[in-house]
Order: structure tokens, then C-alpha cells, then sequence
């Protein structure tokens, strides 16, 4: 039996990957290290809590003497980290929560790991050979692309970020770069495109689009809605990530991407379309009806999209599911929650 530690396993993509992860693999032990900030929710990892396997621990990653304890008490062997501050908007608002989480946070937890696994520089402990350190970001560290389709985020894009969140997780990727040249650690990073699935916060665009529909209150849109996003449903993101902790070559870097690229108009539009069926509105009238634009986000990206041959082509890895397959389970399970409470 292993130990692992998930680091922000309460919030959107961990809570998926957790029970894929305690599901697929009956050797490993999780511990999930989640500080449940308004993004973490609990209710999210139910299927979970009676899993012998399954420990929770509420806690923040800044807390160097808490991430010490966790690592010696439970003899920690791997580290997926995806606890970060992650709304662009509020870092636009509050940098500051920004800085400490996903620069400081990735500093403590990845130095902690180094000083447990290994005796030097490039010399692992005995027993410790095989520890990993996997580092979730984003494809957003690259900035923006123009409307060019051929123009794609691929490995080697030189990091442009350009808000907050960006710039805050461009950051950690480079402090995890440095553990690996400078001491060696046995560490792979997954720059990833945008999620969405089962469990997402309110905050983010796909639940905001689904809610405000069925509450008949306005859909509101940035700017005019052109804003171009790679969408990958939260399962294919997690498969993604298991491959890459398994099977991906230390110190590399795997872009994940479904080749999915869909503006927020479509988006938008496709929610109604597909909900006008679902739960058609009393009145008759078409929930694309109630999109409203407004006032576009300081330094909104236009284009994000992601290359993903590296991932597909040495870990054979490939998006399962393509938008238009995914949001129909993702409002499914939205209507299931939301008849639920
Ligand atoms: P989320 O905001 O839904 O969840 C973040 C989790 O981290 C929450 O449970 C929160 O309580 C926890 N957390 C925050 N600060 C903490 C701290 N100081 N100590 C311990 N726990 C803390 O985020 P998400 O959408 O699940 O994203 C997870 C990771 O994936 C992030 O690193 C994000 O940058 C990256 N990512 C997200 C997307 C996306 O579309 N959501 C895309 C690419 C990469």
C-alpha cells in the first residue's frame, strides 16, 4: 500500500478525480489535504467518506509544520497538487490569495516533498526512488491566441500570462521547473484547457449558464460572447492526469486538450438548445432568451487551444467525450442536483 496526497481534492476537478482514482487503483492510500475555501465542498466526496482507504484532512499547504506532519505520520509517496486559488475574476478583485496558495502553497508542498524523499541533490532516499510530485496547471500560463485555427498551445509556447490566476500559476510551474534541474525531484507538470463536468463551482461559466436559466433570471456573457475556449470534460481531464503521474517522463510537461474548441455564444446557445428539451420553460418561450451581454472582463484572453499530440501520441491519451457529448451529461447531473435540493 502507497500513500498519496491530493492536495484541493474538495474542489471541482479533485472531487472527480478522487473516487476515479480510489476506484481504479486498490493499492494506494489518499490522503486529500483541502483547506475547504468557499471552492472546496465536501458534499462533493460523500461516495468517499466510508472508504477505508480515504482520509480527509482540512488544512492549508502554506502551513509547512501541517504538510511535515502529513508527509511523516502517513509516509507520503506522491503528491498530485491541485489546490489552488482558480477564479480569474477574483484575482482580478484580490491577487493577494492568489500569491500565497499558488506560489507559496507549491513552494512549501514541493520543498517538503524534496526534503522527504531525497538525502541531496539528484539522490533519492532508499525506498524513495520512485516518488512523484504532479504538478495541475493550465493552459492559460501561455496568454492568449489569435483567431488563427493553426495557431496552437503546444509544449514550448513561451509562458505569456496575463492575469492574476495566470501569472500566480506560471509561477508554481516554474518553481516545480526549478526542484527538478536544480535538485533533481522526480516531478511532471499537466498544463491543462478549460474543464467543466459534474461538481464545478457556481461561479464558473457552464453552472452560471445552466442556473440562471432554469431560474429564468438573465444568462449574463462577456463582452460579445466570441471568447474561444479548448472545453474538456472533467473525466477525460482526470484520466489525463492518471496516465501522466504514471506513466509521463520526469521533469516533462503534458498539455491536455480535447481539441474542442467553442466559443462562449455557442456555449451559451447549446445549453438552452439542449435544456429547452430537457425542461422546457412554462411559458413556451426559448431560454437563449434570456442571454444578456456585459461589460467584458479586464484582459479577457480571446483564444485559448491546446496541441495535445504529446499526451495522445506517448501516453495514448485522448479526449472520450467531445462537447456536445459531455454538457449533456454535465446538465443531467445539474438537474439531478438541483431537484435534489
Ligand atoms: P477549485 O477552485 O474548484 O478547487 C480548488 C480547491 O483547492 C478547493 O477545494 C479549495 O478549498 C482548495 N484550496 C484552495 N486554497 C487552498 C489552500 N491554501 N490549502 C489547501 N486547499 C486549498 O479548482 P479546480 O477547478 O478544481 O482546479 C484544480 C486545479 O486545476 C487548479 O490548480 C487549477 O489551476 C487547475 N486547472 C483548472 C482548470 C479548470 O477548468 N477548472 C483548467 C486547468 C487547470
Amino acid at each position: 500500500m502507497k500513500t498519496i496526497l491530493i492536495t484541493g481534492g474538495a474542489g471541482f476537478i479533485g472531487s472527480n478525480f478522487v473516487p476515479y482514482f480510489l476506484d481504479k487503483y486498490q493499492e494506494y492510500n489518499i490522503i486529500n489535504l483541502d483547506l475547504l475555501t468557499y471552492a472546496g465542498n465536501l458534499e462533493n466526496l460523500k461516495e468517499c467518506e466510508t472508504n477505508p482507504r480515504y482520509n480527509f484532512i482540512k488544512g492549508n499547504i502554506c502551513n509547512r509544520e501541517l504538510v511535515e506532519f502529513i508527509f511523516k505520520k502517513y509516509d507520503v509517496m506522491g503528491v498530485v497538487h491541485f489546490a489552488a486559488e482558480s477564479h480569474v475574476d477574483n484575482s482580478i478583485v484580490n491577487p493577494e490569495g492568489f500569491i500565497q496558495t499558488n506560489i507559496y502553497g507549491t513552494y512549501v508542498l514541493i520543498d517538503v516533498a524534496y526534503k522527504y524523499w531525497m538525502e541531496e541533490p539528484f539522490v533519492a532516499k532508499t525506498d524513495y526512488e520512485s516518488c512523484r510530485f504532479h504538478h495541475i496547471s493550465t493552459d492559460e500560463v501561455y496568454g492568449t491566441l489569435s483567431e488563427d485555427p493553426n495557431e496552437l498551445f503546444v509544449e514550448k509556447t513561451p509562458y505569456a500570462p496575463n492575469s492574476p490566476y495566470s501569472a500566480s500559476k506560471a509561477s508554481s510551474d516554474m518553481i516545480v521547473r526549478a526542484y527538478v534541474k536544480t535538485f533533481g525531484l522526480n516531478c511532471v507538470i499537466t498544463n491543462c484547457s478549460n474543464n467543466y463536468g459534474p461538481k464545478q463551482h457556481d461561479e464558473k461559466l457552464v453552472p452560471t449558464i445552466i442556473r440562471n436559466a432554469l431560474e429564468e433570471n438573465s444568462i449574463p456573457i462577456y463582452g460579445d460572447g466570441k471568447n474561444i475556449r479548448d472545453w474538456l470534460y472533467v473525466l477525460d481531464h482526470c484520466k489525463g492526469i492518471d496516465l501522466v503521474y504514471h506513466n509521463g517522463k520526469k521533469g516533462e510537461t503534458y498539455n491536455i486538450g480535447g481539441r474542442n474548441e467553442r466559443d462562449n455564444n455557442y456555449i451559451a446557445k447549446k445549453i438552452c438548445e439542449l435544456l429547452d428539451v430537457k425542461k422546457p420553460r412554462k411559458d413556451g418561450k426559448c431560454y437563449s432568451e434570456l442571454i444578456k451581454y456585459i461589460n467584458d472582463r479586464p484582459g479577457h484572453d480571446r483564444r485559448y487551444a491546446i496541441d495535445a499530440t504529446k499526451i495522445e501520441k506517448m501516453l495514448r491519451w485522448k479526449a472520450e467525450e467531445d462537447f456536445e457529448s459531455g454538457i449533456k451529461k454535465t446538465i443531467e447531473w445539474y438537474l439531478a442536483r438541483y431537484e435534489a435540493h
